[in-house]
């Protein structure tokens, strides 16, 4: 197991509300519910993004607050995708790539609340992450791709329930 670089974690993840355990053990109501971790609006079991609609239904006091099904996947390390970047230049890219990796999550969630990075970790010029999608983890790869070149092999388990996607700076030995 490689280390969690919490600072990098904490970077990476949505903020934590600290009463959001309490808030879970309120039994759901029918009507508008809304994630205290990234704001995603819950309606009838179904779960979609809109900033405006999720200020709007707060400043009305209309949703309860939960933590989403994406949320809880993350929270509880269920993953369906991994991301495996190995670059040699990662002190001085990671910058970079993190703020890419943070903008492909923001559109896949955008498009689908349940995709969250679940976790990040790094060593010896290799960060790991894990994705609560295995949508999200193809569309890291593919964007790293585009914007950095380098290789990319995206591997997808039988069902295709899991990916592993591994993007290296330079092309891998065959
Ligand atoms: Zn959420």
């Amino acid at each position: 197991m490689l280390p969690i670089d919490n600072k990098l974690a904490a970077e990476l993840k949505p903020r934590i509300d600290p009463h959001k355990r309490f808030r879970r053990m309120f039994p759901l109501r029918s009507g508008y519910l809304i994630c205290n971790d990234c704001g995603a609006i819950g309606f009838e079991k179904h779960w979609y993004v809109d900033p405006v609609e999720a200020y709007r239904l707060t400043y009305q006091g209309k949703a309860q607050m939960v933590l989403c099904p994406g949320c809880t996947g993350a929270e509880h390390g269920t993953v369906q995708g991994e991301v495996i970047i190995e670059s040699s230049n990662l002190p001085k890219d990671r910058q970079a790539l993190i703020a890419l990796i943070k903008q492909t999550e923001g559109e896949c969630w955008s498009a689908n609340s349940f995709a969250h990075i679940a976790s990040i970790t790094e060593r010896d010029g290799i960060m790991v992450l894990r994705t609560t999608t295995s949508a999200l983890a193809t569309t890291i790869g593919t964007e790293l791709h585009k914007a950095f070149n380098g290789n990319l092999t995206i591997s997808p388990s039988a069902h295709h329930k899991f990916v592993r996607v591994r993007w290296s700076e330079n092309p891998m030995p065959t």
